[in-house]
């Protein structure tokens, strides 16, 4: 368990994302992570540190499938006559700060509404594949990163703050029920990217996407790390859930065919 590895643990999205374009384009990396360094020293307190090959690695796939993710969303939304708007990444571990408040590493991924930024959390992707057993790596990250991109769709089709407002209006049971729908649908939204993804799918890859969905269900996320399920306190819901959304998704691609909330939102 090495720990001398470096990356960056928060920092400002512009620097991270100039960072990992200076070490893809073969930029000198120590003269760009000290001028971040200089950079970040007097806006926060968060430090930019060198990415490790591994983490390098991780670093241009991540890219790559956020590129892809753009590629199709851009068309569906123009399809619907709407601009799609390009999030912000950072990659992070251990904490982080973001508009939506700090985050430490057992937060996983998430994205923020707020500064519309996803953030992307190093350690996680060991710990699907190694707590929960996601089989394969390249496809089970692309599916994380796609369903992140997948609540940036739903900020910008107002289905998060709808649901927000109507989960501040209720008790706690019905709330989760509530989020549950709208983590499926983020699922559902993966599935529509895998559709039309073209370049880098693979064979096998789909089934590797759907095993991670499996894996982060709450169910098996539960019985994993506490022995024993409680469905009430699901809040993405389960791994069949989350397996057949991103498979809809995947059949279908089709926008209107991912209504995961039915009556809720009406
Ligand atoms: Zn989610």
């Amino acid at each position: 368990m090495g720990s001398t590895g470096k990356v960056v643990a928060g920092g400002g999205a512009l620097g991270l994302i100039f960072l990992l374009v200076q070490l893809f384009l073969g930029g000198d990396s120590a003269q760009v992570a000290k001028a971040l360094e200089n950079q970040l020293n007097q806006t926060s307190d968060q430090q930019v540190i060198e990415l490790t090959p591994q983490e390098k690695v991780v670093g241009d796939f991540v890219s790559t499938v956020l590129a892809s993710t753009e590629d199709t969303w851009k068309q569906l939304f123009q399809q619907k006559g709407m601009a799609y708007r390009e999030p912000k990444m950072i990659l992070f571990k251990d904490v982080v700060q973001s508009a939506c408040g700090g985050a430490s590493g057992s937060t996983g991924p998430f994205y923020c509404p707020g500064d519309e930024t996803l953030y992307m959390d190093m350690s996680f992707f060991n710990t699907l594949k190694e707590r929960f057993g996601a089989e394969g790596g390249d496809f089970a990250i692309a599916y994380v990163i796609a369903h992140e991109v997948g609540h940036h769709v739903q900020h910008q089709l107002g289905v998060l703050e709808k649901t927000q407002n109507i989960r501040r209006q209720m008790r706690e049971a019905q709330g989760n029920q509530v989020q549950v729908a709208t983590e499926l649908q983020a699922d559902f939204f993966a599935g529509v990217w895998a559709h039309y993804e073209q370049k880098y799918l693979e064979p096998g890859d789909v089934e590797e996407a759907i095993n991670a969905a499996a894996a982060v269900g709450d169910d098996n996320i539960q019985n994993t790390t506490q022995g024993y399920t409680r469905p009430e306190t699901y809040t993405h819901g389960t791994s069949e859930q989350r397996m057949n959304w991103f498979t809809r998704g995947f059949k279908t691609g089709d926008l209107a065919s991912g209504d995961t909330f039915g009556e809720m939102l009406k």
